[in-house]
């Protein structure tokens, strides 16, 4: 093997785990190759998270102005996509030198190109630049990260559908926009195209949207999507897809109702993820492959292979940056002789449709399913005060607390900043304190937090 180049550290993959592994072994000036193919930071801050949110953000100013009820009159008023578009592509820009700079900073060597194994923890990467580098590691890190599923059905790839990637881009408005996908991505996208003017359909092959929430959950969620004029169909089964997105597409389709054609002019996938695991010879490397193609990991994230780690989407481990982020922190803390593991994490999250829908431990379905018992207390939203003040009462609140114990198994929140409701709930369930805590503390009114005094009030023995 010619101009062998040998690393301390390999890291392939800058996403969450792969630029925090590369910036902190690199700032503690050990010697690291952070390779990346792609943009630098991976895909949260680049065509993802942030991107999204800054999108949704957007769409959520145009849809309080277009409220009559805040007084704001405007003689006319229309959406400048392009607008929309130049703000979001500053804050990427901005983003993209700032990892930039931390990453020059760390004194990590950046690799730009694309790995593939030769022999085990040896990689040659193909540089974008042109030419080749090979790299062994002593230590290698995998953050590969995932991409957009694409469905085998009939006429689907052939309509070239777009994913997160073209849709977060767009710098005009579909007149129709087809989602198929009422998971969190293509809600959230759904209800920010709808917002800027598109006609919106969701085309969903389960019974509820939103399918790993509690029924009640996932009809007020329709509720709300129907109150914005997106049309939502479920259980409904695409048989074949005609034509081309951007232009016109024609999608075949049963539901029970019975067979019908949707008829639009652009189409979004986002029905899941595949991790990018296919096309890096990990086999040479005696890296293995679950039955999902995620790669086997044990709960301290090592591979099959020795000193080899994967991190992230690429590892199974749920679908989130800041998952992601916790998953380096196990790996290397470890490293430093720690005792951490991916087993029982307290894992939140937050679908960014407005209002937001979020959630910290188990729902009901879970709990029932699990045979655990639990007290369930729930409140419409608007018993919060604050939503009377903001004209955002929709929504509903529920929490779980154990039978026996006044342990909080699980929260959920479909409301207005949600998020940051099931923060605060989260911190008392990460330091195990009782319910009781929450019902008696004083919170500021008029605040979101001061809605888990009213929540709490009256939890049945
Ligand atoms: C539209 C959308 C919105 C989302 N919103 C949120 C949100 O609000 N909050 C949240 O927590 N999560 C969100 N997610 C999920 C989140 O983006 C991902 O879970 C997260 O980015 C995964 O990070 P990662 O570190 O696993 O990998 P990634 O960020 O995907 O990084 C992997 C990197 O590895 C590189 N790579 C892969 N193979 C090679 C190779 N062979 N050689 C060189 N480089 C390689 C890739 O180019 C990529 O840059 C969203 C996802 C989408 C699609």
């Amino acid at each position: 093997m010619s101009n062998l180049e040998k690393y301390e550290n390999l890291v392939i993959g800058s996403g969450g785990a792969g630029k925090l592994m590369a910036w902190t072994m690199g700032g503690a000036g050990r010697r690291v190759a952070l390779v990346e193919r792609g943009a630098l930071g991976g895909a949260c801050p680049n065509v993802a998270c942030l991107p999204s949110k800054n999108i949704i953000h957007a769409a959520k100013v145009i849809s309080l102005a277009k409220r009559a009820e805040f007084g704001l009159k405007a003689a006319s008023m229309s959406v400048d996509m392009a607008a929309v578009q130049r703000r979001k592509r500053l804050m990427v820009e901005g983003l993209q030198q700032m990892h930039l700079d931390r990453t020059t900073a760390s004194h990590a060597d950046l690799i730009r190109g694309s790995a593939r194994f030769i022999a085990p923890r040896t990689v040659e990467i193909d540089l974008n630049a042109g030419g080749k580098r090979t790299i062994f590691g002593e230590r290698v890190f995998l953050d590969l990260g995932s991409r957009a599923s694409i469905p085998k059905l009939p006429g689907l790839a052939e309509a070239h559908p777009m994913t997160h990637v073209e849709f977060l881009d767009l710098d005009r408005l579909p007149e129709h926009l087809i989602v198929i996908g009422g998971g969190y991505v293509g809600l959230e996208l759904a209800q920010a195209m709808r917002r800027f003017g598109a006609k919106v359909t969701v085309i969903e092959e389960s019974p509820q949207l939103a399918v790993h929430e509690d029924p009640d959950i996932g009809a007020e969620l329709k509720n709300l999507f129907a109150d914005e004029g997106i049309e939502v169909l479920l259980e409904a089964r695409i048989e074949r897809v005609e034509g081309q997105s951007g232009n016109r597409v024609r999608v075949h389709m049963k539901d029970p109702r019975g067979e019908r054609t949707i008829e639009g002019n652009d189409l979004l996938v986002a029905t899941g993820r595949t991790a990018n695991t296919g096309d890096i010879a990990l086999e040479v490397a005696g890296v293995q492959l679950d039955a999902h193609g995620d790669i086997k990991v044990n709960d301290r994230l090592a591979t099959t292979a020795e000193n080899v780690w994967a991190m992230g989407d690429c590892a199974g481990s749920p679908h989130f940056t800041h998952v992601s982020e916790n998953d380096f922190k196990i790996v290397y803390e470890n490293l430093r002789g720690g005792n951490y593991t991916t087993k029982s994490r307290l894992i939140p999250f937050c679908m960014f449709t407005d209002p937001e829908l979020a959630r910290v431990g188990m729902n009901e379905t879970e709990a029932k399913r699990a045979g655990i018992e639990y007290r369930l207390v729930q409140m419409p939203y608007r018993n919060i005060l604050r939503t009377r003040t903001i004209s955002e009462p929709r929504g509903l609140i529920k929490m779980l607390i154990a039978r026996g114990s006044d342990q909080i198994l699980g929260f959920t929140a479909l409301g207005v900043e949600a998020s940051e409701l099931m923060s605060a709930v989260q911190t008392a369930m990460a330091g195990r304190l009782p319910y009781t805590i929450l019902r008696d503390a004083i919170f500021t009114h008029p605040t979101m937090s001061e809605g888990l005094n009213v929540l709490l009030a009256n939890v049945a023995d």
